[in-house]
């Protein structure tokens, strides 16, 4: 006897109507492609939950991938048997056994096969007298339990459950549709496009890259973020756009106090018109109120100017450190803070302007041929798909 399954509930999923068939396709999807390496496992969907048969595959490393998809609620390690009663009660003993730090059980039979000849209430209280009879170190307790142990009677065959993990919650990526996130190499953006992936968004990325000023490492860190991402869902096409002659250029060009203003509204239009050609219909920031001068509600307010696309900030009302947190739990952190400068704070006056105006940000743009600066910059743009399973990303010095 051993843990043949591993049995994935949906929890959110548990819509209503057309949507449901539709994510739990995706979810589908997402599994499998996670585990793209255990050709032997088989996946098999039902109304409820998803189960995973193993098949000789060693459980652990996949629940591990599995655990941060987003989709599913909780997993547990489980053990099919025909619908047998010694069967069932020997499969019981086993997971008991298994458990670790138990004192207390409980016994919980849902009986979806009704065929099955003994009721759930009286199944509960035979496979309990079974366990306590071969064992010596356990009590039943059914209100508060140390393991409570499921006997799921299918028509198919039996699953016998034990220990729940905790899943990632949320809703399957891709079933949100698609967003284009602004990935810096800082702490922030990267959050932010994990928070929007929780509610099932699927992400692109655009990184402004300005060579020789910020370096080919930096670039790096960026692909290497994009990798982390792939992990909750998949893989992740990234734009990198050659940002320096635009952004010396404003540095040159545009009154100090506002070149920061325009170039962020140039990464605005930019980022617009990639997503434009992708078919994708907002782009996402890592900004969050009040952290820096780009950031006042009237830098908003003259930067967001220049798209009619939603702008997605997830992180818009949260602190740094609940920002640093989550960047720690997602293992972005410690790519986020090796230290490269990223493009803005190379170019970033010492005081910028934290209430632009947006009559002097136009006038000051009216002295730029803006087409032009776009369409030199959209022939020099280069895309790199990044994948969980990508083993070491190219440095891609044919890049720029
Ligand atoms: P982050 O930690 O994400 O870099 P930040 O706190 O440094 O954010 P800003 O520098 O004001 O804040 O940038 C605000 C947002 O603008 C970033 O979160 C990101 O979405 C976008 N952004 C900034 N620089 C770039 C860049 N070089 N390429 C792509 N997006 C960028
Ligand atoms: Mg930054």
């Amino acid at each position: 006897m051993h843990y043949d399954h591993i049995v994935i509930r949906y929890g959110e999923l548990a819509l209503k109507g057309k949507n449901r068939k539709i994510f739990i396709h995706q979810l589908h999807e997402n599994v499998r492609d996670k585990l793209h390496a255990y050709p032997n496992v088989k996946i098999k969907n039902a109304r409820d939950r998803m189960t995973i048969m193993l098949n000789g595959e060693d459980p652990s490393p996949i629940i591990e991938k599995c655990k941060v998809i987003f989709g599913i609620q909780s997993l547990s390690l489980a053990i099919r048997v025909d619908n047998d009663v010694e069967l069932i009660k020997e499969a019981a003993l086993f997971a008991l056994n298994k458990a670790l730090h138990v004192k207390t059980f409980k016994i919980t039979t849902k009986r979806a096969n009704k065929e099955f000849p003994i009721g759930s209430q009286e199944f509960n209280h035979v496979v309990g007298t079974h366990l306590l009879t071969n064992t010596t170190d356990y009590t039943v307790d059914v209100h508060k339990p140390d393991l409570e142990l499921h006997i799921d009677i299918r028509k198919d065959a039996t699953y016998i459950t034990s220990q729940k993990i905790k899943g990632a919650g949320g809703l399957p990526v891709g079933t949100a549709g698609k967003s284009l996130l602004l990935l810096s190499g800082g702490i922030d953006s990267p959050v932010a496009g994990y928070l929007a992936m929780n509610r099932g968004v699927q992400i692109e990325a655009v990184h402004f890259h300005s060579p020789p000023y910020t370096s080919e490492a930096a670039k790096q860190k960026v692909l290497d973020l994009a990798k982390e991402l792939t992990k909750y869902g998949k893989k992740v096409k990234v734009h990198i756009v050659p940002f320096t002659a635009l952004q010396s250029k404003i540095h040159r060009e545009i009154p100090y106090g506002y070149s920061m203003t325009v170039m962020r509204r140039m990464m605005l239009r930019i980022s617009e018109r990639i997503a434009d050609n992708e078919g994708i219909l907002s782009l996402i920031t890592g900004e969050s109120l009040g952290q820096v001068a780009s950031q006042t509600m009237q830098s908003m307010h003259a930067i967001n100017d220049v798209t009619r696309y939603p702008v997605l900030r997830p992180l818009i009302a949260m602190d740094k450190e609940s920002i640093i947190s989550i960047a720690e739990k997602i293992d972005t952190y410690n790519i986020s803070i090796r230290p490269y400068d990223d493009c803005c704070t190379l170019f970033v006056p010492k005081a910028p302007k934290t209430k632009p105006k947006r009559d002097k940000v136009v006038y000051f743009e009216e002295q730029m041929d803006i087409e032009k600066e776009m369409q030199d910059i959209f022939d020099g743009i280069k895309v790199v798909t990044v994948s969980h399973n990508t083993k070491a990303i190219d440095p891609m010095d044919d890049l720029f």
